[in-house]
């Protein structure tokens, strides 16, 4: 299956690296500035360098350089046009590699699409591995490619992985894992990538997406995208609407930093093990305030890993925004003093904590909530309450409604309130995955489109790859068989 000039794309790479066709073709959803460079060389003072439209040069480090000015009012810079370099054409081009990217690169290619993979992080996995996080949600009752991670993390796991069937995984294994099943299938990854840019068309169908990296910034054509940022980074940038939150102050859920901890035998600290029973979070609680410890988290979570490895979460940021990198920063800089002053005051108690110590904490923050994409079904409050039966189900969440605190007001461990009207195991629609605002666009995981309690249910990792899974598949046959993602029907292509 390759690209079609009859589908989504309305544009060749000739057409991207004429000025004029570019004028008529590109409506960037970046604010619209173009950018414009000339070519530095080992030889070459970077302001004596030809303006010649060249690539940078990975290998002896030669890069693009930007030329702009400033505005009148000094507030802009602006930067001129530039050739972006076109980096790769493919079928499918999936954004975020965390559980929901990955599974939906892996079905994708495996239904015959060329995929790539374009990943900020330098690791597969997203909260799974760079976000340390350990512990899969409603993955139980899912077959396919979640039934299939859980039994490679459960077989090349530790004990504890295959006592669990895998849910509770070690992050390097699931790194592991997930890089050999996507090179498998042949998926092409890149990593240390960010996406700064999508480009739609003149039918309002994304064509191509805009990167920052080592190499610069480099733009990727495909005749579909599915956007798998979490945050719904790829769609915003399409120009797709969204909800952040919930209320006017677009409240959203705290952020957490997880760690791994090492240095106690797990005999001796048996009942603080989250595995032990429903109570450990309270004794760890219990323990920590005996002792002067107060965390932000009111219901710490301890799990033991394999062998002398542990995993903790015991942090809050409250009010931070995903979108304020300077907020998510200092909530980074706060959540990581916080787990090491925790373990400093638990090693404190002595006996069996005397060595406790913090072998890594998380590269990123743990980011609850983003944007919630608008797609052609919006998932509520009502389908959970209701338990939501649709034809086209790409798979059924049972996880519950689990809306941590909003604020540091009364500290509490989750808001009840928003339980009040239940939740039933309930169905996620293939329409909830389709961006409404853009053609050849889908989304998977927690981006994907619902309200904000809905959201606080089906955003756990067992559904994010069943959603990936489905939406990376749709995106392969919409290709094939030249339609638009929104005018499939899922129940036929779940059965091709
Ligand atoms: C603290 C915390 C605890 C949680 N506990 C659990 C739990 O115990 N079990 C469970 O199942 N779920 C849990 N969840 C929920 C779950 O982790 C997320 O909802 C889930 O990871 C969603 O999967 P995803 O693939 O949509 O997003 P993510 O895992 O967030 O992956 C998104 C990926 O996209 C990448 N990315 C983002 N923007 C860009 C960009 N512009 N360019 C390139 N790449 C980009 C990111 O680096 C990341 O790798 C928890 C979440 C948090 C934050």
């Amino acid at each position: 299956m390759r690209l079609s000039d009859k589908q989504c794309f309305h544009g060749d790479l000739n057409m991207i690296n004429s000025a004029n066709s570019r004028r008529s073709f590109i409506q960037t959803a970046v604010g619209g500035w173009v950018v414009s460079a000339s070519l530095t060389s080992p030889d070459t003072r970077a302001d004596q360098a030809p303006q010649a439209a060249r690539t940078a040069n990975p290998i002896s480090g030669d890069i693009l350089r930007t030329s702009g000015r400033l505005s009148e009012d000094g507030r802009y810079l602006l930067e001129q046009e530039r050739p972006i370099p076109i980096a790769g054409t493919t079928d499918v081009l999936v954004c975020g590699a965390g559980p929901a990217g990955v599974a939906a690169a892996l079905a994708a290619a495996r239904a015959g699409a060329s995929v790539q993979l374009i990943e900020v992080a330098g690791c597969l996995g997203g909260v799974w591995t760079a976000g340390l996080l350990t512990k899969i949600l409603d993955a139980e009752n899912k077959s396919g490619i979640m039934a299939e991670m859980l039994q490679e993390f459960s077989d090349r796991g530790s004990e504890v992985a295959h006592q669990t069937g895998g849910t509770v995984y070690d992050p390097e294994v699931a790194k592991l894992v997930l890089e050999e099943m996507c090179v498998d299938a042949g998926v092409r990854i890149r990593l240390h990538t960010r996406l700064v840019g999508a480009v739609t068309d003149e039918r309002n169908c994304v064509v191509a997406v805009l990167t920052e990296s080592r190499s610069g910034r480099e733009a990727w054509q495909a005749g579909r995208f599915v956007d798998c940022t979490g945050d719904g980074d790829l769609a915003a940038h399409a120009g797709c609407r969204f909800d952040v939150g919930v209320g006017a102050e677009c409240t959203c859920q705290p952020m957490s930093m997880l760690a791994l901890l090492t240095g106690v035998d797990p005999q001796d600290i048996g009942p603080y093990i989250r595995e032990s029973g429903s109570g450990a979070k309270t004794r760890l609680l219990n323990l920590m305030e005996d002792h002067g410890i107060s965390p932000s988290y009111r219901a710490p979570t301890l799990r033991h890993l394999h062998s002398g490895i542990y995993s903790l979460m015991t942090n809050h940021e409250y009010g931070v925004s995903a979108f304020d990198a300077d907020a998510v920063t200092e909530a980074t800089l706060r959540a990581r003093r916080e787990i090491h002053e925790i373990v400093n005051g638990l090693r404190k108690i002595g006996g069996p904590w005397k060595n406790l110590s913090v072998v890594a904490t998380a590269e990123q923050i743990g980011i609850r909530e983003g944007r919630r994409i608008r797609g052609r079904y919006a998932i509520t409050a009502e389908d959970l309450a209701t338990g939501l039966r649709h034809k086209q189900a790409v798979c059924t969440a049972s996880f519950p409604i689990d809306v941590h605190a909003l604020s540091e007001h009364g500290n509490k461990e989750v808001d009840r309130d928003f339980r009040k009207n239940g939740s039933r195991p309930y169905d996620i629609p293939y329409p909830a995955l389709v961006a409404a605002d853009v053609d050849g666009l889908l989304m998977a995981g927690r981006c994907i489109s619902g309200d904000f309690i809905a959201h606080s249910s089906y955003r756990v990792t067992g559904n994010s790859v069943a959603m990936g899974e489905a939406a990376g598949r749709a995106a392969a046959v919409s290709v094939q068989q030249n339609v638009m993602p929104h005018e499939l029907d899922w129940s036929t292509v779940k059965s091709l």
